[in-house]
């Protein structure tokens, strides 16, 4: 697991560690990786924290070696790395583009190369990489962080295909509107802001980082042994909700809203 001491990134190892797998948390703060770990210990799995910056290859490799010292074996890697920050495109710096597409792009490919020949040994391997809805949506202001999760959707499909001779599923899980701590501090802190994204979502709330968990879980199972190169939304509709009908539908005045006989 890339990430995994904050966020939804510890949802995701919380809920397999239920199920009872043994962790790997990789990132690059290891007071990140130390709480993650802590707060996962009373689960009774093992739970490595091994620092590892995603965006340098070489350390991801090591990051690899160890899980393969000390594990013995890896059944499923969920990339979950990510950074992100708002700025108007015009505004975005060569360094910002190329930190956040370090992260989110190169990191979830130079971890699923790395990961391949102890995934390939594995009884029923899977990869789930972490996308999100405006990987097909527009992302104004996250211009990076939209082009590389597309980026991200595209080598999920891709890769799905070419390991497939090798039984290595490959799935992505693509997150709407989640509140963690971080996304509550750096999104959405204004309460007002966060009931207008609330009631443009047609299940009428926010996500929780447990419901990205449980896609996650499911596409891991035995259950999901036939699915690859899918995409799993987890966002209450909130794309699906974004037509200007809907809007129409939900206008409470008078006369207003689709009337019959229009279509
Ligand atoms: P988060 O808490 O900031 O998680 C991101 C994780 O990535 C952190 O644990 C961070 O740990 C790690 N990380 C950052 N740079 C790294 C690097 N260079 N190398 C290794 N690890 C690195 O945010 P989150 O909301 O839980 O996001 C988790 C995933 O869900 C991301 O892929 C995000 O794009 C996706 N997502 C979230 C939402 C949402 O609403 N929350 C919506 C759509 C998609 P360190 O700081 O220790 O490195």
């Amino acid at each position: 697991m890339t990430g995994g001491g904050t966020g939804l990134g510890l949802a995701i190892a919380r809920r397999l560690a239920e199920k009872g797998y043994d962790l790997v948390l990789a990132s690059r703060s290891a007071e990140h990786l130390e709480a993650g770990a802590r707060s996962l210990e009373p689960l009774g799995r093992t739970v490595l924290r091994i620092p590892t910056d995603v965006r340098e290859p070489l350390a991801v490799e090591r990051m690899v070696d160890e899980v393969r010292a000390q594990l013995g074996r890896l059944d499923v890697l969920v990339n979950n790395a990510a950074g992100n920050f708002v700025v108007p495109a015009e505004r975005l710096t060569p360094n910002g583009w190329r930190a956040v597409v370090g992260i989110v792009l190169d990191g979830t490919f130079y971890c699923c190369r790395a990961a391949f020949p102890l995934l390939r040994a594995a009884p029923a391997p899977s990869i789930v990489n972490i996308t999100a809805s405006y990987a097909w949506l527009a992302g104004p202001g996250t211009v990076h962080s939209a082009a590389a999760k597309a980026g991200v959707l595209s080598l999920t499909r891709t890769l799905a295909v070419e390991w497939a001779p090798h039984r290595i599923r490959v799935n992505a899980v693509a997150p709407g509107p989640i509140r963690t701590e971080g996304t509550d501090r750096q999104l959405w802190s204004d309460a007002g802001l966060r009931e207008r994204i609330a009631a443009g979502i047609p299940l009428g709330r926010f996500g929780a980082p447990e419901d990205v968990a449980r896609a996650v879980e499911f596409l891991v199972d035995p259950g999901a042994q036939y699915i690859t190169g899918e995409v799993l939304t987890v966002d209450g509709g909130q794309w699906l909700g974004r037509g200007v009908m809907s809007l129409l539908a939900e206008d409470p005045r008078p006369g207003a809203g689709p009337g019959e006989g229009t279509n």
